[in-house]
């Protein structure tokens, strides 16, 4: 079945020479217990904890800390921060028990009752959650994933900077920005293509991919796999079939992949910029956009996201392709770009079309995905 298949370590295994956390997040038991006996703390939801570690690691640079009402404000309306700098996604953090705290509080954060990150309240206030949600969605409808959980977000928000105490292995163990860059310089890539996917490999995802081989150093394949919509495939569906396309049909020493534990949010452009500020983060120089890119139904145009990352200073250069698909006329992977005979209606099989193909134990055809990989994802656990 499509859901929940194989060992759960057996992806994380087999990557090589690259470290899973850094020296500078060790544990520090001593220190930490003693400052909590004096402090307040707060249990968080993985939504949270995710990014609560993701700017400890700097994956969210420039920011240094959960947002206030007006750096939310900020991004919502122009895409940019207070600073100037391009950033389109709030980053906040909800305050999910009934306990308040006040400005100026130095508080632990907890994810299933571990400690692992501090923070100083700088402010506390009530957000216009149904505001946030209809300008970073471009929708009011509750039919969106990202809406209804937005919504669900009653209460206050703490805003605040945050000080990552230690790596926990129930958040991914995620490498951090710095453990890539080493491995690419170590590698000697100075042209690193970032992919962002939150899907096992499609022959049109792997088109893309291999046009990046063909012109830069390196490639970094990150899917997306910290919280995914019910429906999704999930995360060793994912990693394990492009472990598998890696390992058998790439070059050797060009290709690294690695999980990116966030939350998908499905805000289409704007979640697309996000995804192009971390890959920067982690040190890639270019970053593909394919069609809809963290795109969920019909909510965005096919290249919103073309249009909004070419629009802003992202720091990474932007590499569109238009959608590819497998024309029999030219009996090969092409997009509207390099053949003449247009798209026929009936060969469109998008993601989900290949989901409910699977589920229901029929195999979309190899124009469309490996055989191979096929067999991985309805492979029984
Ligand atoms: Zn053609």
């Amino acid at each position: 079945m499509v859901v929940g298949t194989g060992n759960k370590r057996m992806w994380a295994s087999r990557c090589e020479g690259i470290g899973l956390a850094s020296e500078a997040y060790k544990d520090q038991p001593d220190l930490l217990s003693a400052s909590e006996k004096r402090s307040n703390s707060m249990e968080i939801s993985k939504y949270f904890a995710m990014d609560a570690e993701k700017i400890g690691t700097g994956a969210y640079k420039p920011l240094s800390g959960f947002m206030d009402e007006n750096e939310i404000d900020s991004v919502l309306a122009f895409n940019h921060l207070p600073n100037g700098e391009a950033w389109t996604m709030p980053i906040f953090l909800h305050a999910e028990s009934e306990q308040y705290f006040k400005d100026g509080d130095e508080i632990f954060l907890k994810y299933r009752g571990e400690t692992f990150a501090r923070m100083r309240v700088e402010s506390i206030f009530v957000p216009d959650v149904r505001g946030i949600a209809s300008k970073l969605y471009m929708t009011a409808e509750e039919s969106h994933p990202g809406v209804r959980q937005l919504r669900s977000f009653k209460g206050k928000f703490l805003s605040g900077k945050v000080f990552l105490l230690r790596r926990l292995e129930s958040l991914g163990s995620d490498p951090t920005p710095e453990d890539v860059k080493k491995y690419f310089r170590e590698q000697g890539w100075k042209t690193i293509a970032g992919y962002q996917t939150r899907n096992p490999p499609h022959m049109a995802h792997e088109y893309i991919q291999r046009i990046a081989l063909e012109i830069m150093d390196g490639l970094f394949i990150n899917p997306v796999v910290g919280e995914l919509k019910p429906g999704d495939f999930d995360e060793n569906s994912i990693m394990q079939s492009y472990r598998y396309l890696v390992d058998n049909y790439y070059p050797r020493d060009h290709v690294l992949i690695r999980p990116l534990h966030v939350a998908m949010r499905y805000a289409g452009p704007k979640a697309a910029a996000f995804f192009a500020l971390i890959r920067r983060n982690y040190g890639c120089t270019h970053f593909l956009v394919g069609r809809d890119m963290a795109g969920v139904g019909k909510y965005y145009p096919p290249y919103a996201a073309h249009e909004l990352l070419s629009s802003l200073d992202l720091g990474i250069n932007i590499v569109p392709f238009k959608e590819i698909y497998y024309c029999k006329k030219c009996g090969t992977m092409v997009s509207e770009r390099s053949c003449r005979h247009g798209m026929p209606e009936e060969d469109a099989l998008s993601m989900s079309g290949i989901r409910d193909m699977l589920r229901a134990g029929k195999h979309p055809p190899d124009t469309v995905m490996r055989k191979d990989i096929v067999d991985i994802l309805v492979r029984d656990p």
